[in-house]
């Protein structure tokens, strides 16, 4: 279960014994895991856009005063826009963090990511890490080449906090434009603006400020699952008015083994949808109904066909209160778990 404690705390970097006078070997170790995004990139103009081009240690050292809170190991993992990255890739990716958080000598972890599919990312790694230790996502809405560009500074707050004693209070986030928002309810909201993510109704859980961090609520208990070898193979389709259920129909023919399927208003579908989702979950393939709405969550309240309750009814699981692309995220790697049955499967979809 995902308990929010509402705790207001002010703590200080400089307070928790580090400071800028402090020694190397005082310092925490913080691991720098690379994989591209807008804070990698540099226009380009034979194309007319942003592409990558900084390394990740080009990235570090466009940092100024970086080596004063941290002492820095970079990890290059991949230098791509996150647009182009898979699940498969965030199996590896969690595995390559797994590693680095089991080391004795590595306090915590930043992952460098685009921002476009940020929000995914850190549910993939919070969903299959086994770790106390801070991973936290971070990235920029502007590149190396415009003005006032914000990677430097989210990176700098990024280390901070992935180096901070209380770094595990938070748990793996995404800490962009000051604000570090919980794996769980994350969502990118602004498509260009640099405070583009927050957490809707469940709210930030803190805010960094010169060196200091303050902390509005505290992540208690996340779901976890063993990272398997292979992922499995979920469609994700998002309903419409007049839908006539084929997509559904579709996605089966083509063998997929889970389905997440996005209704409208508390998660609800019209009855040619139902119908087709009840010849999927006759067939043994899981549905997990979600909502478009960014707030609140599916919940059975209707009893019409297609409505929450009969699809409760019928089988089908309810998002909770996670977003479709994450249910999407959360089914492929349930199902790619030895031993897992409806029960176990429902239990996963928490409030
Ligand atoms: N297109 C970028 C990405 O890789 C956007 C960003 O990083 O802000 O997701």
């Amino acid at each position: 279960m995902f308990i929010r404690a509402f705790i207001i705390a002010i703590v200080s970097f400089s307070a928790a014994g580090y400071s800028s006078a402090d020694t190397g070997s005082q310092l925490p170790h913080v691991a720098v895991v690379t994989t591209g995004g807008t804070i990698a990139m540099k226009y380009d103009s034979t194309t007319g856009g942003a592409v990558p081009a900084v390394s990740g240690a080009d990235l570090i050292e466009a940092v100024p005063g970086l080596d004063s809170i941290a002492t820095i190991e970079t990890v290059e993992f991949s230098n791509i826009d996150s647009s182009q990255v898979t699940p498969e890739m965030w199996r590896e990716l969690s595995e390559r963090v797994q590693e680095l958080v089991y080391r004795d000598d590595v306090t915590g972890v930043v992952v460098t990511h685009g921002t476009d599919t940020m929000a995914e990312a850190a549910f993939f790694l919070v969903t299959t890490l086994s770790t106390d230790k801070a991973v936290v996502f971070v990235g920029s809405m502007r590149s190396g080449s415009d003005l006032s560009p914000d990677g430097p500074a989210n990176l700098f707050n990024a280390v901070l906090q992935a180096g901070h004693p209380d770094a595990s209070s938070w748990g793996v986030t995404v800490t962009m434009n000051q604000y570090i928002s919980g794996a769980r309810h994350v969502e990118k909201d602004q498509t260009t603006n640099v405070q583009t993510f927050d957490c809707g109704e469940y709210g930030y859980l803190g805010y960094i400020v010169g060196g200091d961090i303050i902390t509005f609520n505290t992540v208690i208990e996340e779901v976890y699952l063993p990272l398997p070898d292979t992922l499995a193979d979920v469609t994700l389709l998002f309903s419409y008015a007049g839908d006539d259920g084929s997509m559904v129909r579709d996605a089966v023919a083509r063998g997929t083994d889970g389905i997440v399927i996005v209704g409208v208003g508390a998660g609800n579908l019209n009855e040619h949808v139902f119908e087709a989702v009840r010849y999927a979950l006759d067939l043994g393939i899981p549905v997990v109904a979600g909502s478009r709405v960014r707030h609140g969550q599916a919940e059975p309240l209707y009893g019409d066909q297609g409505g929450g309750s009969s699809l409760v009814e019928a089988g089908v699981i309810l998002t909770g209160s996670i977003d479709p692309y994450k249910a999407r995220l959360l089914l492929m790697i349930a199902l790619a778990q030895p031993d897992m049955d409806t029960a176990a499967l429902q239990s996963l979809f928490i409030p």
